[in-house]
């Protein structure tokens, strides 16, 4: 029953850990792996964990990844 997968799409959206510039303070960008942007589910759904952040007090968000959108 594949066709369950065929209804999702994705789109790339600016990586909210990084602000779209590929790098973080120390050198690549984690959640995005340097593209500044990451493929997200649509309609994209901002990560209610961190509100979009990417990141919380206690460092990168693992809901998602670091990107700020909610990964489905
Ligand atoms: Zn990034
Ligand atoms: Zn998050």
């Amino acid at each position: 029953m594949f066709h369950m997968f065929i209804d999702t799409e994705y789109a790339p959206e600016k990586c909210s850990l990084c602000s779209g510039t590929g790098h973080d303070g120390s050198g690549t960008c984690e959640a995005c792996g340097g593209q500044g942007d990451v493929l997200v589910a649509q309609p994209a759904i901002i990560c209610p964990l961190c509100n979009g952040a990417g990141y919380l007090e206690i460092g990168m968000c693992r809901a998602c990844g670091g990107s700020g959108w909610a990964l489905l």
